[in-house]
């Protein structure tokens, strides 16, 4: 007698729309706190490497003089650690998986020119500070 008690939910669902999705004919609606990737602000990034330092895969790479920051997607466990190190903010986890694919690969952020100028110059003039305060030490 189980037909019956599966009887009226199967005539039910007759008239329910369908519980599956045409994906990926129609995009995935993915829920508003669901784990997806990571996106950087680049231009926010300080090159500290504290989110390398934390991401326990090594997905990772910071190069402060290249102004670049890479990651790659396939190793990422979305495990969120890179988001909350960052001290600038500069990371986030947004919806959407990485796309499949047969060959793993990474991907590599770079610092617009008009940063990588500003950066440059700050460190020149700390440069310059540093010797202009050696030299007066030397000078006493
Ligand atoms: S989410 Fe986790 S695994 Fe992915 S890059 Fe960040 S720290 Fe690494
Ligand atoms: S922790 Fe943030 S600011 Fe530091 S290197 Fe990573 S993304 Fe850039």
């Amino acid at each position: 007698m189980a037909i019956l008690k599966f009887a009226p939910e199967a005539l039910s669902n007759l008239f329910k729309p369908p519980v599956t999705t045409a994906y990926p004919a129609k995009p995935a609606e993915y829920p508003e706190r669901s784990r997806g990737h990571i996106e950087i602000e680049i231009d926010d990034c300080i090159s500290c490497g504290l989110c390398a330092r934390a991401c326990p895969c090594g997905t990772i790479s910071v190069d402060r003089s290249a102004g670049t920051w890479t990651i790659d997607r396939y190793d990422c466990i979305a495990c969120g650690f890179c988001v909350v190190k960052c001290p600038k903010k500069c990371l986030t986890m947004v919806p959407g998986y990485q796309t499949p694919g047969g060959k793993k690969s990474s991907v590599t952020y770079q610092k617009s020119p008009e940063v990588m100028a500003a950066e440059a110059k700050k460190r020149e003039e700390a440069a310059a500070k540093a010797a202009a305060a050696k030299a007066a030490a030397a000078k006493e």
